[in-house]
């Protein structure tokens, strides 16, 4: 009798290790492979699985061993795929099995439906040859009609690419309309000269693919182009993935989520916005898709190209020392100027209505009165405007004019915002965007029965209600992910702002994302210091790029010679570097300002770090928690020179839906060093839980490695 064959497979849980069970290639009528979906017998239920080792011995008895019950109706992931996803698991400390089994779509996570696939797949793929999309080319430009220093970049590119399966890292700066999408897709469309060769563009949100997929398939009309991001829907998402894992697919375009799919005959990767904090999962396995994409690239040998008009300090400073290639792009490709920059000093009260103004609106305005007049000469040019405030809703607190009372969350440590009736709710609420709790909005303060209840600060609601009273003419729009989740969606009211069927729209950053409008003349910025002085040392970087990202939307139609457009910053620190460097467009100068202050602090990039984030039903759990696992890596001597072990504190919103929240930073000087203490800290909690809940205080402790925000 042949000896039984045993395979390992891991399942979608917290756990280390794989688990055994027989294989019977009678019933399943084939011989088993590494990197196969299985479905497997657990416990009381049946799992998914997938193969990670194939042998004829297993530690245990194997009499008592289960069998795999069914075999999904897919190849096996390829090796390079799981290589990938291994890495993931091992550097981001997270079990194999929680991280290889959430890359794959719902569509093949479902037994029951194994059987019906085959013949639902050729019925998909067949009723898209039929009916072919016919989709219209938009921002399709020839190499011949790039200009100078754009074919000068694609040189340099093909240069990176002509050695075939060689790894090659390359940023490609350039600030916004300086043409770098048109230069990839022109390398790109010599990748795919190959007729088997995948490429893999990556972006980094949904609401930038719809304009995005368009040009994508101006270039590449005859090649097959998926899509992987949230916004599709499980069936086609299943299709996709599937058309992509077995290489028939040719462009993978997609969100952070797209980075792990299998693709066997990968031959290169972009990831635009390569700067841009959606790329950091911030669930589950928190890993960032544009790292691991670089280690893809790395493993299978090809090159990968990271764009940006405002690179992460990370990947600016490889470029720097000549560790990834550096293209730069420093003209705006039509010719168009740069922006003029203006800080409006709101200290300052020059730059206010005063009391006795003759042109002061008949509310007091939300608005300064270098701001508004900027944007009366606007609608006067017939350009529109946009402005920015980074709130939604009407206003961020209600509160007492007698007592003290805040519209506090009963269940975070935050302020429930005031939301006035609208499309979404028939009647003004208050919510909380932190548990999502809503409530109606009191009548009379629920402390002291005062009836005169005020608004603090401002959102996009309060902001749309003043200007829509300043300019009464005008057409006012309003887009943030309220108005966009709406009757409309976002998509929609991006096509009214294209049409120009608006004058003056308010929202948030999310209009200013990857959008190119024809005609906004001046784009303002109130509030800007909220994320100034946030305790994450990486906020003052972020802000830098969204103000250079919304500076960009000014004026992209601007004619050669023409000033292109305006862009106004409400701040009380003007003086900032922030603003400094902004004002002069200076994205180097910022980013060498920022990289000393960093250096200096011993902060990444010039140290590594990672976070042990702890959850419980009370503050003192979740410290004390912390505060004994620090204690044991101080006993056992691991706390040695070069890693630092910071108190536990609590997280900036402590408390939400209830559950309190606190954390432990660990930092390293060395990447090695890091991973090492990780992975003790990883045996260690484990062996005192069940999952990631610790067995006595009942705390859910995870891992995070390179946090973006602390
Ligand atoms: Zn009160
Ligand atoms: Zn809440």
């Amino acid at each position: 009798m042949a000896p039984p064959i045993v395979v390992q497979v891991v399942v979608d849980k917290p756990l280390a290790q794989g688990f055994d069970y027989l294989w019977d290639s009678e019933r399943l009528g084939s011989a088993p492979a590494i990197g196969q979906l299985v479905e497997l017998p657990f416990g009381r239920s049946n799992l998914i699985g997938i193969i990670i080792k194939v042998g004829t011995h297993s530690d245990f008895e194997i009499d008592k061993l289960k069998s795999i019950s069914s075999l999904a109706p897919l190849p096996p992931l390829d090796p390079a795929a799981l290589r990938l996803i291994n890495f993931a698991s091992q550097y981001y400390i997270h079990g194999l099995g929680e991280t290889i089994i959430p890359t794959i779509p719902q569509m093949w996570k479902k037994p029951e439906n194994w059987e019906k696939i085959p013949q639902k797949l050729i019925a998909a793929l067949d009723k898209k040859k039929k009916n072919p999309q016919q989709e219209p080319s938009e921002g399709f430009i020839k190499e011949v009609d790039l200009n100078v220093e754009q074919k000068q970049a694609l040189e340099k590119l093909r240069q990176c690419s002509s050695n075939k399966k060689e790894f090659k890292a390359v940023l490609l700066q350039g600030q916004t309309g300086s043409g770098k999408t048109a230069v990839f897709l022109n390398w790109l469309s010599e990748v795919l000269d190959d007729a088997h060769a995948q490429v893999l563009l990556l972006v980094p949100e949904i609401n930038l693919t719809p304009q995005l997929e368009r040009r994508v398939r101006a270039y590449f009309p005859d090649k097959k182009m998926v899509l992987l991001h949230s916004g599709v829907t499980e069936k086609e998402r299943g299709i996709a993935w599937y058309e992509a894992m077995t290489g028939k697919a040719q462009i993978i375009l997609g969100t952070r989520l797209a980075a792990l799919t299998p693709l066997p005959n990968l031959c290169a990767i972009v990831v635009d916005e390569e700067h841009d904090p959606s790329y950091k999962q911030q669930d589950g396995i928190r890993y960032s898709a544009r790292d691991l994409s670089v280690w893809r690239a790395h493993d299978v040998k090809v090159p990968i190209l990271l764009s940006s008009a405002t690179p992460s300090l990370e990947t600016w400073l490889a470029a720097k020392a000549g560790r990834y290639e550096y293209i730069r792009l420093d003209q705006r490709a039509q010719g168009a100027s740069l922006p003029r920059v203006h800080l409006i000093n709101t200290r300052d009260p020059q730059s206010h209505y005063s009391p006795g103004d003759v042109e002061k609106p008949q509310s007091k305005s939300l608005i300064t009165k270098t701001l508004a007049k900027a944007i009366s000469k606007n609608l006067e040019d017939k350009k529109q405007s946009l402005i920015l405030i980074n709130r939604r809703g009407y206003a961020p607190v209600l509160s007492c004019s007698a007592c003290r009372w805040l519209s506090q969350c009963q269940q975070c440590s935050s302020y429930m915002v005031m939301h006035k009736a609208g499309a979404l709710t028939k009647k003004s609420v208050l919510s909380c965007h932190h548990c999502g709790l809503v409530k109606s909005i009191p009548s009379h303060c629920p402390d002291c029965g005062n009836a005169d209840l005020k608004t603090l600060g401002q959102g996009t609601q309060k902001i749309e209600d003043a200007i829509e009273e300043m300019w009464s003419g005008a057409r006012v729009l309003r887009v943030d992910t309220d108005s966009s989740r709406s009757s409309k969606g976002a998509e929609e009211l991006f096509q009214e702002i294209h049409q120009g069927k608006v004058d003056i729209v308010v929202g948030t950053q999310m209009i200013a994302k990857g959008h190119d409008y024809q005609n906004i003349g001046l784009v303002a910025v109130l509030d800007a210091d909220g994320r100034l002085f946030s305790q994450d040392f990486r906020a003052a970087e972020r802000l830098f790029a969204q103000l250079v990202q919304v500076a960009g939307r000014a004026g992209r139609s601007g004619k050669e010679g023409q000033v292109s457009g305006d862009i106004y910053i409400e701040t009380q620190y003007p003086e900032s570097a922030v603003f400094q460097y902004l004002l002069r467009h200076d994205v180097d100068g910022f980013l060498s300002h920022t990289a000393g202050e960093r250096k200096e602090a011993g902060l990444p990039p010039f140290s590594y770090q990672a976070l042990v984030h702890a959850e419980a039903k009370s503050l003192d759990k979740a410290i004390q928690f912390l505060g004994a696992l620090k204690a044991e890596l101080k006993s056992k001597g691991l706390i040695s020179i070069g890693l630092r072990v910071y108190d536990p504190v609590p997280k900036a919103v402590m408390r939400v839906a209830g559950t309190e929240r606190a954390q432990l930073l660990i930092e390293a000087d060395g990447r090695k060093q890091l991973q090492e203490i990780l992975e003790f800290v990883d045996r260690e909690l484990r062996a005192n839980s069940q999952g990631r809940i610790s067995k006595i205080a009942r705390v859910r402790w995870l891992i995070e490695r390179d946090p973006i925000a602390i």
